[in-house]
């Protein structure tokens, strides 16, 4: 098949790259010209595990190319990929503003008959949406169609998820529409889910919502679990064995972040209430992860009252291990309230600094290695649960830190390593030691 994949994000890179790997021809047009230039050189301007393999490989077999002209991306095209992004409006909502961009560019330049596919995250209703704006201004004798399929894949295994994902929901109100996309899928071996257009955008924010709840659940046991002296790691693990639950997902943290979870939840709330229901679950879970972002910094004021002054360690700045992403990244709330307080912050990240550099307020240090953030560090802090941060031995806390204080916001050492050292440390759900 000829597709056109718009906007090349996480997921419309990835999605135009995997689907060129399973044989079709696909060309991808994205608005950033630095972005596209990069991209045509085979270079991944984002940090994805095999991505830039599949770019390098599906561009030399000319099964791969790159634009930023709708009218040479479009041309010969039997589907066209909506993947641009959808962030949340001031009130919660989604803010549809490039979507609809790319639904002008659509009509101006559409000059034979197309399926549509919704990539991008969007309320329930918008595919519909989507079909009357294009046709309003259409400017060709072209029919459109239009299907959702919604975008699964986790930032950071984004290529592997693609070809090893739990399924492919696709829904359209046309039969034909979705044997065609079945047929497009099929080169995933995934189950195909096929669904009405708005069942298929419910189950993207149904979805999302639902982890959101399951990590916001669990983080509530943890902060009970310190509490009343028991332990959130052996919890979940008792509670994750029994298969009704499942252990993904159960890990107490800091609260989630992201492009996604962040904004899905407020936006489902955003269309309940304008379906006027009250859509009180996830109301509790959107304070609730709003709270437990501020934990970490309430131990380390609970423990030192001022930290003026202080160097501290900030371990992990992306939302997540494995991305570069720091979009609603947990690090961003936590190190503005370090410098507020008055502390002296010395950061690593194995990906995210450059991004992270562009979103942090000025004063922030940023080094080349966990040694040198830890370096003479007062206290520190892990906020991302990296391989890198995770193996990197409690002991050397001990060796860097004079008073080694550790404060682990991701429970990356389980207490039976940190109780044979020196280090006083702080994590989520379980006892402190020291
Ligand atoms: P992104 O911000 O990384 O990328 C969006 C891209 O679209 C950018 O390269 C931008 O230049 C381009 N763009 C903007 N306007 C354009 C236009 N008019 N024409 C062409 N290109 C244009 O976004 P993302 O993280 O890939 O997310 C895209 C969508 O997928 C969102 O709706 C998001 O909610 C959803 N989603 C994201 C993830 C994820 O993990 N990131 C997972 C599932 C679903």
């Amino acid at each position: 098949m000829d597709i056109a994949v718009i906007g090349t994000g996480y997921v419309g890179l990835v999605t135009g790259a995997c689907l060129a790997e399973v044989g079709n021809r696909v060309t991808c047009i994205d608005i950033d010209e630095e972005k596209v230039a990069t991209l045509k050189q085979g270079i991944s301007p984002i940090y994805e595990a095999g991505l830039e393999e599949l770019l390098r490989e599906n561009i030399s077999r000319s099964r791969l190319d790159f634009t930023t002209d709708y009218e040479e991306g479009l041309a010969g095209k039997d589907i066209v990929y909506i993947a641009v992004g959808t962030p949340q409006n001031d009130d919660g909502s989604a803010d549809l503003t490039a979507v609809e961009a790319v639904c002008r560019s659509l009509s101006r330049h559409l000059t034979q008959d197309v399926i549509i596919v919704t990539k991008s995250t969007v309320p329930v209703g918008t595919n519909e949406y989507i079909k009357a704006l294009i046709e309003e201004n259409l400017e060709g004798d072209v029919t459109i169609n239009i299907a959702s399929n919604p975008e699964f894949l986790r930032q950071g295994s984004a290529v592997h998820d693609t070809f090893n994902g739990d399924r492919i929901v696709i829904g359209a109100d046309s039969p034909e529409v979705l044997d065609v996309l079945e047929t497009v899928n099929a080169g995933f071996n995934l189950p195909i889910v096929r669904t009405n257009l708005r069942s298929a955008e419910m189950i993207k924010y149904a979805s999302n919502a639902f982890l959101a709840t399951k990590i916001s659940f669990i983080n509530e046991m943890a902060n009970l679990s310190e509490r009343i002296g028991a332990n959130i790691d052996d919890v979940s693990r008792g509670m994750g064995m029994d298969r009704r639950i499942g252990e993904a997902f159960l890990n107490a943290g800091i609260g989630y972040g992201g492009s996604c979870f962040p904004k899905d939840t407020r936006a489902i709330i955003s269309v309940a209430q304008e379906a006027s229901y009250d859509m009180q679950i996830l109301e509790n879970v959107v304070d609730s992860n709003e709270r437990q972002r501020g934990i970490i910094v309430d131990k380390v004021m609970d423990r030192f009252q001022s930290i003026k002054g202080k160097k501290v360690a900030v371990l992990g700045l992306a939302f997540k291990p494995n991305t570069d992403d720091v979009r609603e990244a947990p690090s961003i709330s936590v190190i503005e309230k370090l410098l507020d307080e008055g502390a002296e912050v010395h950061t690593f990240d194995p990906a995210a600094m450059e991004n992270a550099r562009k979103v942090l307020p000025e004063g922030v240090h940023y080094t080349d290695s966990i040694e040198a953030a830890v370096k003479n560090a007062e206290i520190a802090i892990i906020l991302t649960e990296w391989k890198e941060i995770k193996e990197f031995p409690i002991e050397k806390y001990e060796s860097l830190m004079e008073n080694p204080v550790v404060f682990d916001g991701r429970n990356c050492f389980t207490l039976a390593e940190v109780e044979k050292t020196g280090v006083e440390y702080h994590s989520i759900g379980r006892p402190s030691i020291g």
